[in-house]
């Protein structure tokens, strides 16, 4: 029998789907981006538009935790966890399948306010509910979303395409995410241990701090940016969204578009409220950025000659250029030092962090 760790998560995806080949024509891509791409246009439609589709699953215990997740904030996450992978595409989301497994415990009030979350991410990114699957579950709540979309096919956008000297963007700011997951997971432990003492309960004081518990719990698939992309005339030549942390992100990017790349350190933006709470976990704020999660920001790369037509796009962060292949995967620190970038992802810091999630 093989340890499952010894594959890590995308050698066993790679692992369980390489003897499936693809039957169909309109199949354009299938396993490895961010969304599959299908090209099912109907008739007098012309060839030009292309579907997208992506799913992921949240599981109680490994993606959330119901002590400090409300169910409103959990339906809307898990909505934008797949919204996000369709803008990814630069696409635009149609359709939602939810599928959710539930324990004995739970309500009707508590799944009411579940989907009162997917409703406000549905009215926001104007998409249709149109399906999913309601089953029983002994091992807590799971909620599976599927999500379909469309692109023009001159616009879609994988994780393949970018040059060598392509400039390398972000949107937002990176690593809040993963600072108040680190505060959520605190202030749980100090009310586990303040249960049967006789010292009055404290309620958390999440003060100068709430940014970060609202990028945790209430992430924002990033349509703005597509929208001001399409504005600017920006097609990218690789995108994809940042859920496991930059430098996974970025290899992901070189690896599909076969480039090797230069990150600046200084030029990671990085929020104020991230900052102060790194230096008050004695953390480097740069770990957090590169190899925290979930932070669903978009990393995408476009031609030097868009330099500057991208500047102009507010919220979004050059933050160095891709190279040839052979030269590697590097990050310079401000004084000059050069590292190589390091798949850690969430896999790392989940062996510091039990609680953290791990794909
Ligand atoms: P993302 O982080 O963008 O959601 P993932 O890292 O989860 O993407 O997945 C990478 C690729 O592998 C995607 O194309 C996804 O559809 C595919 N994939 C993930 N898990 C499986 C699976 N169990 N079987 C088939 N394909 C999978
Ligand atoms: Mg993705």
């Amino acid at each position: 029998m093989t340890d499952i760790s010894t594959l890590g998560e995308f050698g066993l995806i790679d692992h369980l789907t390489r003897d499936f080949p693809l039957h169909h024509k309109e199949t354009l891509l299938g396993v490895g981006d961010d969304c599959a791409v299908l090209d099912y246009h109907t008739q007098g439609d012309s060839d030009k538009r292309r579907i997208v589709t992506t799913t992921d699953m949240l599981m109680e215990g490994i993606h959330f935790d119901l002590t400090y997740t409300p169910l409103k904030h959990l339906g809307y996450k898990a909505a934008m966890v797949n919204l996000s992978d369709v803008y990814a595409m630069n696409a635009t989301p149609r359709q939602l399948l939810v599928s959710i497994a539930f324990g004995r415990r739970t309500k009707v009030e508590h799944l009411d306010e579940l989907y009162a979350g997917i409703l406000i991410a549905c009215r926001q990114h104007h998409v249709d509910l149109v399906g999913g699957d309601t089953t029983s579950s002994l091992t807590g709540m799971a909620i599976s979303i599927t999500c379909i979309g469309d692109a023009d096919a001159d616009k879609l956008t994988t994780r393949a395409g970018a040059h060598d000297t392509d400039l390398i963007c972000v949107s937002g700011n990176l690593g809040a995410a993963y600072f108040g997951l680190q505060l959520l997971e605190r202030e749980k432990k100090v009310w586990a241990a303040q249960q049967g003492a006789d010292e009055t309960h404290s309620q958390p004081d999440f003060a100068g701090k709430e940014y970060l518990i609202e990028r945790i719990l209430k992430p924002e698939a990033r349509r703005d940016i597509v929208s001001a992309l399409q504005a600017a005339g920006i097609v990218p030549t690789a995108m994809i969204d940042i859920s496991d942390g930059l430098s996974s992100e970025l290899m992901h990017l070189c690896k599909h578009s076969h480039t090797g790349c230069r990150i600046y350190e200084e030029r990671i933006p990085i929020d104020y409220q991230t900052a102060a709470t790194a230096e008050e976990f004695g953390m480097n704020v740069y770990t957090a950025a590169l190899n925290g999660g979930e932070d669903y920001e978009l990393l995408f790369t476009v031609p030097l000659t868009l330099h500057d037509r991208v500047v102009t796009i507010p919220d979004v962060h050059l933050i160095g250029h891709m190279t040839a292949p052979e030269q590697g995967l590097h990050l310079i620190t401000p004084d000059g030092n050069e590292f190589a970038l390091k798949a850690q992802g969430w896999n790392h810091l989940a062996t510091e962090q039990p609680d953290s999630p791990t794909a």
